[in-house]
């Protein structure tokens, strides 16, 4: 496994620090031929619209374009769950002769007559690219009609990188805001976006915010309500997770609206108090907030440092590798995982830019190996190469962690245990305890080779 070739048109998207100089090649489309664990467009404007949960979501495609993507994220509703219905308008080799916009007209008169949401996403998939069905127009014939948003979301798979999906569901939501009353809305007040709900996060978040006295306006799109959007524009200051994500939308609100954004991840203890913390600065003539979010911290961390530390006994000097879809994510495991004791080995993400990977760059011990754009191939052998014992990742990446026989902790959407906040952080140490010292991986073949490994190392 660890001879596995680097395919030549991806090496300059491959660095162990401290062996070369460091300049990735990254932004840039998946090469043919390495299998990517990319998702397409289409999939990233789905799971930043999907937890809108009193919206309808329409996939303008063959069914398979919704399958791929039905229930595709751990977010939970408060209310509504409309977001975890998966419509699709199931376009057939008819469809693709004649066009598909009769029979999308006709499913979003059916649907919203039926469930009566709030508004309507219609998602263009690759095959609707290319036959040139005009979405938009059906959208806004069904919008005059129906009297609710029916907004087009122009993520056909084929037209970029996931992170082209993201800003075609920021151009969507854009189209929300602006459009609801203002009224009720506190000067102390924000919109948390980029936070998905997964296991219920987004609602720890924002008690957090409001027990320092910050009114939270919306969250977009965890536990999503359509109303809450179209009003975000009232809010004094815009908290941007996901940055990968949601940034275009916290640029469109700066420009149009005047509102600033910062950014903050809510993942580790560091960074989920220093998420507080800016946010109380940022409103620091509110001098009692400062003293309030002080408190808050210092109660949180109490009640999980004495757990913390019985697990970071057993975990000291473990070895972690981590892919992710955004790189800012992994800053925040990065520093999480020091606090277990634990060395990261191998990091990469699907879609970080040059100064993500700078940071990343400066954030790992020499030796790290610190890719973009991996392949299976590519994360198998490095788990090999680094010795990993745990591997933090999606989906995609469960199955390689399995084959080597190595422990995995699911860190992406489709999880449904919150790991945010503090409480969160106690949990993602405790999923990680559990997997790294489970006795099963000594029954893995793969787990031969890496023992190997172990014993010749110096
Ligand atoms: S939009 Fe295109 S790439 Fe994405 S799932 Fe559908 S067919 Fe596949």
């Amino acid at each position: 496994m660890a001879s596995i070739p680097i395919l030549e048109g991806r090496q300059a998207q491959i660095h162990q620090k401290g062996t070369q100089p460091f300049e990735m090649d990254c932004g840039k489309h998946s090469l043919a031929g390495s299998v990517s664990q990319r998702a397409c467009v289409f999939c990233g404007s789905r799971v930043v619209l999907y937890p809108i949960a009193d919206a309808l979501h329409l996939i303008h495609g063959p069914i398979g374009c919704a399958a791929y993507t039905w229930d595709i994220r751990g977010a939970l509703s408060s209310g509504p769950e409309l977001h975890r219905m998966s419509f699709s308008t199931d376009l057939r080799e008819r469809d693709v002769i004649f066009g598909g916009e009769k029979k999308l007209a006709a499913a979003l008169d059916e649907l919203i007559d039926h469930y009566q949401p709030k508004a309507a996403f219609v998602y263009s998939t690759c095959i609707v690219g290319i036959i040139g069905d005009d979405v938009a127009a059906v959208c806004k014939k069904l919008q005059q009609q129906k009297g609710i948003p029916v907004l087009p979301v122009h993520s056909e798979g084929f037209k970029g990188t996931k992170k082209d999906g993201y800003q075609a569901a920021c151009d969507a939501l854009f189209k929300l805001v602006g459009t609801g009353t203002t009224a009720d809305i506190e000067p102390l007040s924000i919109n948390i976006l980029g936070e998905f709900n997964i296991g219920g996060e987004a609602w720890l978040i924002k008690q957090y915010y409001e027990e320092m006295g910050v009114q939270v306006v919306s969250i977009m799109t965890g536990d999503g309500r359509v109303d809450q959007i179209r009003r975000s524009h009232g809010a004094a200051l815009n908290v941007v997770q996901c940055s990968g994500a949601l940034t275009f939308l916290a640029e469109m609100m700066k420009d149009k609206y005047g509102i600033p954004y910062i950014r903050a991840s809510y993942f580790g203890i560091d960074d989920m108090a220093k998420a507080l913390y800016d946010v109380a600065e940022h409103f620091k003539a509110h001098k009692a907030l400062m003293d309030r979010t002080r408190n808050l911290v210092r109660r949180e961390v109490e009640s999980i440092m004495p757990e913390l530390g019985r697990i970071r006994n057993d975990l000291a000097g473990k070895r972690a590798a981590i892919y992710v879809g955004g790189a800012f994510k992994a800053f925040s495991l990065i520093k999480a995982l020091r606090y277990l004791g634990m060395r990261v080995v191998l990091v990469g993400s699907q879609t970080g830019n040059a100064s993500d990977y700078a940071t990343l760059q400066t954030m790992c011990a020499d030796g790290t190996v610190i890719l973009d754009d991996a392949n299976p191939l590519e994360l198998s052998k490095y788990i090999v190469e680094q010795q990993a014992d745990l591997f933090i990742g999606g989906v995609k990446e469960r199955p390689i962690a399995f084959k080597m026989g190595i422990g995995f902790c699911d860190h992406n959407h489709e999880r449904k245990i919150p790991l945010a906040g503090f409480a969160g952080m106690l949990q993602f140490a405790r999923e990680v305890h559990a997997s790294v010292t489970s006795p099963v991986w000594q029954f893995v073949p793969a787990q031969a080779a890496l023992a190997g490994r172990r014993e010749e190392a110096p």
